[in-house]
């Protein structure tokens, strides 16, 4: 690469990442419009939370058709809840509303059992780990992504959020283990790896709370089943909701809701789903991915 290619890498690198950031810190500071004092949320590392929409509402401008037609799920603390449907169905927007990007027109959405608008913002989203679709790794070593996460992290800490991501395998084979430089001008991560590294990030800060919009490019075995079996475990002990575009994690769900075309069409278990509802028995036939609108080339690993 020419010294003007790597400058242009290193600048994009670069807004990638401080975008992203900005999103959070704007995000972050946003003000509640509170009518009343809003409550202080209990913060990382209390209990798992519980989350329910009651006829849910929802479009993102007025001059544009509603995305959610009255959704309504419950999702008691701890396990694991998957969303699935075909893509536009409304699936991302679930927890765009549950961050609050956005507020519903009508219906409410509860946390702990009260509406989201009596917690304060900053304090519900200190307490949710969202991990995107497309979680970026920004350039520096391991250590420095996982420690955005939560600057104050132990060594332990550090080392847990990785066994639980079964990224220490991966840690074991770097040069310079956590120090070892990833992204752009590091070594370079699979997409699998990098969206473990993002929920390994999103764990330090302890939520009480997951949100994971699982990648839809397709992954290798290996990744595959590091992610199932991360996603089956931080489950055990968190509150955790997946988009899901894998049989692999679906078939593990406590409950998967099937969404289509901003309604709740079915809540179940895999068994449950695959006799009793339609679009999920050709879902799942079809191991979810068609599904999707998955432009991209298939992950090389
Ligand atoms: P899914 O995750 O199930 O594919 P989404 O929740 O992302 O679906 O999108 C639902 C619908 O809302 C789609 O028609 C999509 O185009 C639209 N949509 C999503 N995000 C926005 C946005 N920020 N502004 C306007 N429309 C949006
Ligand atoms: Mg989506």
């Amino acid at each position: 690469m020419s010294p003007i290619q790597q400058v242009v890498g290193a600048v994009a690198q670069y807004q990638t990442g401080s975008a992203a950031l900005a999103r959070i810190e704007e995000a972050r500071g946003l003000p509640a419009e509170p009518a009343t004092e809003p409550a202080p949320l209990p913060g990382p590392g209390a209990e798992p939370a519980s989350i329910a929409f009651e006829d849910v509402r929802f479009r993102y401008a007025e001059d544009l058709p509603y995305v959610h037609h009255g959704v309504t799920f419950a999702v008691p603390p701890r396990g694991m809840t998957a969303f699935v449907g075909p893509s536009g169905a409304g699936k991302t927007t679930v927890f765009s509303l549950i961050e609050r990007f956005y507020d519903p027109d009508k219906g409410t959405i509860a946390l702990d059992g009260r509406d989201l608008t009596d917690w304060d913002v900053s304090g519900l989203r200190s307490a949710i780990g969202y991990v995107e679709q497309d979680a970026p790794v920004l350039s520096g070593t391991l250590r420095d992504n996982l420690l955005l996460g939560n600057p104050d992290a132990d060594e332990e800490e550090l080392l847990r959020a990785l066994r639980t991501t079964r990224l220490d395998t991966l840690v074991e084979k770097l040069p310079k283990g956590v120090d070892t430089l990833v992204g752009h001008r590091g070594t370079k991560l699979s997409g699998g790896e990098r969206q473990r590294v993002a929920i390994a990030r999103a764990l330090l800060r302890r939520p009480r709370l997951l949100l994971l919009d699982e990648a839809t490019s397709q992954l290798d075995a290996v990744n595959e089943a590091a992610l199932r079996d991360t996603v089956a475990d931080v489950a055990r002990t968190t509150t955790v909701l997946v988009v899901a575009h894998r049989l692999s994690t679906v078939t593990m769900a406590d409950r998967i809701v099937v969404m289509d075309a901003g309604r709740v069409r079915a809540v179940g278990t895999h068994r449950e789903l695959v006799a009793g509802d339609p679009l999920y028995a050709e879902l799942a036939a079809t191991q979810f991915l068609a599904a999707e609108d998955d432009t991209r080339a298939p992950e090389n690993v």
